[in-house]
């Protein structure tokens, strides 16, 4: 899936990950037991003054807990607001009180699967491009039964556009295994833990069916959600970190807990995880939040922060000193530091001072960087979440190779079963140049024919002679983690070839390249133009069909461009 089509974060990138090596942003165990240890201790009223935000631990307590009226007030923003932008999985919660029990388990069955659905769904697209996937899927199988019945190729072929193929492959595995479980038969669990066991099923999307379907107390946290929070405790810490994204979810726990103590008209903690969510995609966005429009604004550290003069903030006992927050990079220019960095009573280092910790800028400055109004809000507020230096991704340059029999046919390979873009088809590709993330990528070189012609021969066997090379263009493709560059070229064979018999059927491992040549390990065959287009491929792959298509419409254009390189 294209970068620029993907959300602004995956869920899945909150998910409780393994500890990270041992590195110097990699924060104390204790940082998590710090937190766990504030949420019963009182609430800091004191606000991380600007441009030193010196503050303790205690200073990340959500103020949620000791504002049940902003908790309040969200949920009545989301009672208002939850339609409007009409998503057809969104239906109102199945109240254990008000249905007979036999039915209400069929009826939560249903919307378990449906919910399941629409999060795996949403964690990489866009909303208003998932209703009318959404849509079509419940109109080919409206049960999870279904779901499991159906070959593989055509739920391959419904999540075509959306990306990410192996997670269809994994909804479909996972259908399949809850049920044939002679206890599950078919209604997925009802708690994170079990749901976790599921294929495929997350701690985020676990958390979204156990509390919207089931009403459970149970946190989630997405890039919505985890922007919102971060807002909330005016937390600036590493995203990537482990004990981050501990104290983010642990935040999210107690705020949910509190939600449902709260139960603003009846909501429940599927309520208020959606309102979190809601609230992160449509106000507290991540370049302008509108925060004057928030309902939880009193309760914001970061809108707190930033509506109050720069000033020297004060922690009485530099022991408690937040160990979470990294230095706050300050829009002020910072005066000549001291010669010497305070330090705590230890004689440690202090993580928050920053250059210009101690000293105060000349209110000129402070005019300046700060400006007024809500550019000097945005500026501040979306300084949070901390942002991670981008990295460069990884560069692959490939030839696609069209290979066309006189007959109209054309030869399809299928990837490996595991790795990028598994099971998937494509027209043979070969892997040109590679160059790994953080090096500076080589122009991509276009193939030679020479190279054309071997690829050609390794895949047919000498006697597959081209009658002519077409090169039909260059296509670029980007996914998360590699920026593709696919140089297509068709070939015309002079007489029909057949495949020569496949040596080997094991597969060797995962294609980590996308132009992996898959030499003799891959299926193989031909297929005429209407069994192209109906087979299942990447967005690149088809576009490289597409191309060429435009190009076999105007056969005349075509065929003044033979590529007459010299190999
Ligand atoms: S006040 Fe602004 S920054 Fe804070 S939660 Fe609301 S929209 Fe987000």
């Amino acid at each position: 899936m294209p970068v620029s089509k993907r959300r602004a974060s995956c869920a899945s990138d909150f998910s409780p990950s393994p500890p990270p090596p041992r590195s110097k942003k990699t924060k104390p165990a204790s940082a998590i037991a710090d937190f766990s240890a504030i949420l019963t201790g009182d609430t800091e009223d004191d606000v991380a003054l600007l441009p030193a935000r010196t503050h303790a631990i205690l200073y990340h307590k959500p103020l949620l807990l000791s504002r049940p009226q902003d908790v309040a007030s969200l949920l009545a923003w989301f009672e208002r607001v939850s339609d409007s932008r009409a998503m057809p999985w969104r239906a109102p919660f199945l109240d254990p009180a008000h249905h007979d029990p036999d039915k209400l388990k069929e009826a939560q069955k249903k919307r378990a699967y449906q919910v399941w659905i629409s999060e795996i769904m949403l964690q990489q697209t866009r909303v208003e491009t998932v209703k009318s996937y959404w849509l079509a899927w419940m109109a080919k199988w409206p049960s999870i039964h279904m779901l499991a019945a159906a070959p593989e190729e055509e739920v391959l072929a419904a999540w075509r556009g959306l990306g990410y193929y192996s997670r269809a492959t994994r909804i479909h595995t996972a259908a399949k295994q809850v049920v044939a479980d002679p206890e599950l038969q078919g209604s997925l669990p009802q708690t994170p833990p079990e749901l976790e066991k599921v294929p495929g099923i997350g701690a985020y999307t676990a958390g979204a069916i156990s509390s919207i379907v089931f009403g459970q107390a149970v946190p989630i946290l997405d890039g919505n959600v985890a922007r919102v929070l971060s807002r909330q405790l005016g937390l600036y810490a590493n995203p990537k970190a482990k004990a981050t994204t501990d104290v983010l979810w642990e935040a999210a726990r107690v705020v949910v807990e509190k939600a449902q103590e709260v139960k603003q008209g009846g909501a429940t903690p599927g309520q208020w995880n959606q309102a979190l969510m809601e609230l992160g995609s449509t106000l507290c966005t991540p370049l302008k939040p509108a925060c004057n429009e928030c309902p939880i604004r009193a309760s914001c550290r970061a809108h707190a922060e930033a509506t109050l003069p720069a000033s020297k903030g004060g922690v009485e006992d530099m022991e408690d000193l937040c160990k979470l927050c990294e230095p706050f990079p300050n829009d002020i220019k910072p005066e000549p530091a001291a010669k010497s960095e305070p330090k705590s009573k230890s004689g440690k280092k202090m993580r928050q001072a920053t250059l210009s910790f101690g000293t105060f800028p000349s209110t000129e400055a402070k005019e300046t960087a700060r400006g007024s109004g809500d550019e000097a809000l945005h500026a501040h507020v979306c300084k949070f979440p901390m942002k991670l230096s981008k990295k460069t991704i990884r560069t692959e340059s490939c030839l696609v190779c069209i290979i066309r029999r006189p007959a109209g046919e054309y030869l399809l390979e299928q990837r490996p079963a595991s790795g990028l873009l598994a099971s998937m088809w494509q027209f043979p590709s070969l892997t040109l140049s590679t160059t790994e993330a953080g090096s500076t990528p080589a122009p991509p070189t276009p193939p030679t024919l020479a190279q054309i012609d071997d690829f050609a021969a390794s895949l047919l066997g000498s006697k597959a002679a081209a009658q002519a090379h077409q090169r039909i263009g260059t296509i670029e493709h980007v996914f998360s983690h590699l920026h593709l560059t696919m140089h297509v070229y068709c070939l015309g064979l002079a007489k029909d070839v057949d495949l020569p018999a496949a040596k080997r059927k094991k597969e060797e491992g995962k294609a980590r390249n996308f132009g992996s040549s898959l030499g003799d390990t891959a299926t193989r065959r031909w297929a005429d133009a209407a069994a192209v287009e109906a087979e299942t491929m990447g967005t690149g792959m088809r576009n490289c069909w597409i191309a060429y298509q435009q190009q076999a419409t105007t056969p005349a254009q075509a065929k003044t461009k033979p590529d007459k390189r010299k190999a």
